[in-house]
């Protein structure tokens, strides 16, 4: 049974603060999901969790357990058992998929069975196998990244992911396969899951034990999964700041369309 805790996050990215003391905790087995607008800053969480170049952290901690994830290389967070299933899952040409998870196996891992779990992973949620050769992402739909992300969750097996928008690219059936097999991984293998969307489609099948509302950089309000289902008919216009609508500029016609003879 671990803990990944964040407490008190702040980052900032070119000099604009974007998280603003974050502080949520996910247990093995359980997951949490975070909803929030575009743009409130839950992908920079997502990298900022797993340690992606470009933010700077300006407060507070990220543990799984008693070990600091903050300073760390992302490799070492992976190794401490972090996955990060990405919103824009990146392309590397000249890497199969096949040879990332043979190199990011842990060194206990036997390569024959990350071989059988590479096959079996790919069989669970129909994905061509064949793609297990191509260079990673390459030319891919976006359902194909999201369960190519998936694959390689179910083949490392980590001790929590961070999924950010996995529900983005993915049609509805297959949205229900990727969920359905996470689902399984907290059931099967003790995951413990930091989803972030502004779906609560994605719970259908992946059912959250918390459901917490996250806008302007930090979490506003925490609740059970009812909060997911309210969010999805209330939408974020409580937390959100109010924009001032925009005043037509000074000159211009009320209707630019109108003939301006008539
Ligand atoms: P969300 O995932 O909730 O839609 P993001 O974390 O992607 O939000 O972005 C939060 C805010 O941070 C946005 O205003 C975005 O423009 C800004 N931001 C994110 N990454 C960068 C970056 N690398 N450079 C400048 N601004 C950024
Ligand atoms: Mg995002």
């Amino acid at each position: 049974m671990s803990e990944l805790i964040i407490e008190g996050l702040r980052a900032s990215v070119e000099g604009k603060e974007i998280l603003k003391g974050v502080d949520l905790v996910v247990k093995s087995g359980e997951v949490a999901a975070v909803m929030g607008p575009n743009g409130s800053g839950k992908s920079t969480l997502s990298h900022v969790i797993a340690g992606r170049p470009g933010y700077e952290v300006t407060g507070g901690s990220v543990r799984i357990d008693d070990i600091e994830m903050l300073g760390l290389p992302t490799w070492k967070r992976a190794e401490a058992g972090l996955f990060l299933a990405m919103q824009y899952p990146t392309e590397v040409p000249g890497v199969a998929l096949r040879d990332l998870l043979l190199a990011s196996a842990r060194t206990s891992d036997d390569p024959e069975e990350i071989e059988i779990r590479m096959q079996a992973e790919a069989e669970r949620i129909g994905f061509d196998a064949k793609l297990l050769e191509r260079p990673l992402n390459v030319d891919l739909s976006g359902g194909e990244k999201k369960r190519n992300e998936t694959v390689q969750l179910g083949v490392l097996r980590p001790a929590f992911a961070i999924l950010d928008e996995l529900d983005s690219g993915l049609d509805v059936d297959a949205l229900r396969v990727v969920s359905a097999r996470i689902e399984q991984a907290t059931e099967e293998d003790g995951l413990g899951v930091l989803a972030i969307t502004h779906y609560s489609r994605l719970f259908d099948e992946l059912h959250p034990d918390t459901v917490h509302v996250f806008a302007d950089g930090r979490i506003q309000e925490s609740g059970g999964p009812k909060l997911a289902t309210e969010l999805e008919e209330t939408g974020y216009e409580r937390w959100v700041r109010p924009v001032t609508a925009a005043k037509p500029s000074a000159g211009l016609p009320d209707d630019p369309f109108a003939d301006p003879l008539a």
